[in-house]
Parts: C-alpha cells; sequence; structure tokens
C-alpha cells in the first residue's frame, strides 16, 4: 500500500489514526502499523503500551503490576 499517498491527506473518515506513547521510553507507536508489525505490545490489565525493545527488556512481562503483555493487534 502507498503510505505516502495517506499521510498529508485530509480525507474524510481517515481521523482515526491511532497512537499511543511507549510508557518506558515514550516513544511514539502507531497502533495502525503494530497491527501489521507486531511492534506494540500492551499490558491487558493496566493498558499500559511498550514499544517491541521494552518490551524484551522487560522480558514481556509489565514493569509496573508483572501481568505478562500482549502484542497489540
Ligand atoms: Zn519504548
Ligand atoms: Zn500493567
Amino acid at each position: 500500500m502507498t503510505i505516502g499517498l495517506l499521510k498529508g491527506v485530509n480525507a474524510p473518515g481517515h481521523k482515526g489514526w491511532s497512537t499511543a506513547r511507549c510508557s518506558i521510553c515514550n516513544k511514539k507507536l502507531d497502533l495502525f502499523n503494530a497491527v501489521e508489525y507486531h511492534d506494540v505490545y500492551v499490558c491487558p490489565k493496566c493498558g499500559k503500551f511498550l514499544c517491541a525493545a521494552d518490551a524484551r527488556r522487560v522480558k514481556y512481562r509489565c514493569p509496573y503490576d508483572g501481568v505478562e503483555l500482549q502484542p497489540y493487534y
């Protein structure tokens, strides 16, 4: 798909770009792409988002409550 075509175009009905921030490094996470690339993890308990690098670093456990992280999709 052509990403360049979608960016910068104010197409109606396209305000649903969902983004989140990694709760550790504050990196911007694109939830839309995460569905495809599985590079975003979420804690099912507290709902915090983690980037793939941080998720790996904490061994896929939420650093706040120890719950196993789930890939966002
Ligand atoms: Zn991070
Ligand atoms: Zn948690």
